[in-house]
This record gives C-alpha cells, structure tokens and sequence, in this order.
C-alpha cells in the first residue's frame, strides 16, 4: 500500500518524505506532535489534539503556520489519501531548518509533517490476562525543567524508562515525579481502583495530559464511577484492586502486576472492563 506523507502543503511518497539535518526538531528535540488514532475513517478526538498542540507549540513559542482548521483539512487530507480506515496519524511541527547554534530565531519556517500508518499494540491476550510493569528508577521530567505537558519532540526521558522496562523484561514502566509520587508511565497514562474510586495523577503531577485519559475520565461520569484526580504514590497502586494504563496508541490496557506483586486478584478487574467495553462502543460501534 503506498504511503503518502504530508510535508508543508505537499503531499509525498513515504521513501521521498525527508527533513534538513539543520532541522532544529533533529538537531535539538526542538518541535512538538501528536498522536492521534482513525476509527472507521474518523480522525478521533481531532480538536482536543490539536489543543494540546497549540498549547504545547504556545509554550515553547513556536509559531504553527498554520489555523487550526487549515490543520484539520491538512490532517483529513492526509487520511484520505492515505485511504486508511483504521489507523495511527503522527503530526509533527518541527522548528525548522536553521544554523548549528541553539538560537531557534535561526529557523525561519516551522515544518508540518503528517504521517499515517499501521498501529501495532500490546498482544491480545495482555488486553485479555492484564500486563506487567515495573517502576522506572528515572523519575519524569521536572515540571521545572521540561513540563510533562508539553508533547515535544524530546522523549528522551521517557525511552530511559522504556529501557529500564526492557531491561526488566516487561513492556512498560511507571515513572514516579519528582516527588517520588506516582506520574504516568513512559507513554501511557495510569489509572487505579480504591474502594471502588478510580484514581489518577492530576494534571499537574508531572503528566502529559492524555486524550484517553481524558475520554475515560468522561466515560466514567457517564457510568456513575466516582473519580478522583489526586496525588498517589506507589502505596496506592500495591494495595489498589485494580490498574490501567491509556494512550491513543494502546488504547485502555490493564496492569495486574507491578514490581512482581500482584494487583487485586491478578485479573482485570470489573470497572476495568466495564470501562473497556465503554470505550470500545464509542470508538468501535
Ligand atoms: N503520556 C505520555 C508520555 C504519552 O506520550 C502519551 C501518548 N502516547 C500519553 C501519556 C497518552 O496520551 P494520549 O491518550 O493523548 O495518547
């Protein structure tokens, strides 16, 4: 199947699809992007996306020059051509090409790239039996430092998690904040079940604010489960009942162990389930 990506306008073969080496998003991590997923041929959750991208590009003064509704053509165009039904949509706005030095008043023109493709999740029977994880020694980036709000091309902090994870032997890791309370994991956010309350980081715990993580905090609403957004440590998760992890890219998956202890009964718990079943009637009807 040919792959078309979208660079500034043009839309190119995927092997033709190629960025400057003086490109600031190469040189430095300096740009931001999304990931977003296509249901039956529908952009899910496109305006809070591309909100989050706005904000992460306002934050770090990077002018996108494009409206956000010329971005939503842009993206649906893109999908088009690409004639995907079900599929995976990286948007990514570099600083743009400009000279060796960190100054990005150097880069005239911020790059626009869309790239649609296959999405390849967790195996099936980890959504079936829950997955396992471990927490990270690196700690989440200071919110200080670089705030785990802004979607930027730099994830190295999260591939050292990711690391840690596949050095354990597990396919992903919990990252803790800065102080030593529970963030999200190294590209999923987390959620548990107390006493019957779903649980998760608030907004400003050191997290990316998640799309999933927000549409299941909505489905949740809708499902009269009590929620709280609050502060946890590692003391909730291993006396929690049950944990969950979102992303646009591995949708909702349970946790049924963490640092080799077993969470609730070792099995996907029912307000797990109960909201996966909710999820996928909205996304897959
Ligand atoms: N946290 C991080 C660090 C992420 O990169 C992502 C995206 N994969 C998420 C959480 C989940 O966000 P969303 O639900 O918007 O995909």
């Amino acid at each position: 199947m040919s792959r078309l990506v979208y660079i500034n306008g043009q839309l190119v073969e995927h092997e033709k699809a190629t960025i400057h080496v003086y490109d600031h998003g190469f040189l430095y991590g300096d740009g931001v992007f999304e990931g977003m997923r296509i249901y039956s041929g529908k952009v899910f959750k496109c305006r809070e996306h591309l909100e989050r991208l706005y904000e992460s590009a306002s934050h770090i003064c990077l002018d996108i020059p494009l409206s956000m509704d010329q971005m939503v053509l842009a993206v649906e165009q893109t999908v088009a051509a690409n004639k995907r039904d079900d599929g995976y949509i990286r948007l990514v706005v570099t600083r743009g090409v400009g000279n060796l030095g960190l100054d990005p008043r150097s880069c005239v023109k911020p790059q626009v790239i869309i790239i649609v493709d296959g999405i390849s999740l967790y195996p099936t029977e980890m959504y079936e039996k829950g997955m396992e994880i471990i927490t990270a020694s690196t700690i989440r980036n200071h919110p200080n430092a670089l705030n785990p709000r802004i979607k930027s091309l730099n994830y190295l902090n999260n591939i050292l998690g990711k690391l840690e994870a596949i050095r354990a032997g597990v396919p992903e890791a919990l990252m803790l904040n800065h102080l030593g309370e529970i963030a999200e994991c190294t590209a999923d956010n987390i959620f548990l079940v107390s006493h019957g309350v779903l649980l998760t980081p608030h907004k400003n715990a050191g997290i990316l604010a998640g799309i999933t993580r927000g549409t299941v905090l909505d489905l949740a609403r809708e499902q009269q489960i009590s929620i709280e957004e609050t502060v946890l440590t590692r003391h909730d998760l291993y006396t929690a009942e049950e944990c969950f992890l979102t992303g646009s890219g591995a949708e909702i998956i349970p946790v049924t162990k963490c640092d080799n202890r077993t969470i609730g009964s070792g099995t996907p718990g029912p307000i797990t389930l109960k909201l996966i079943r909710a999820f996928f009637r909205l996304v897959r009807p």
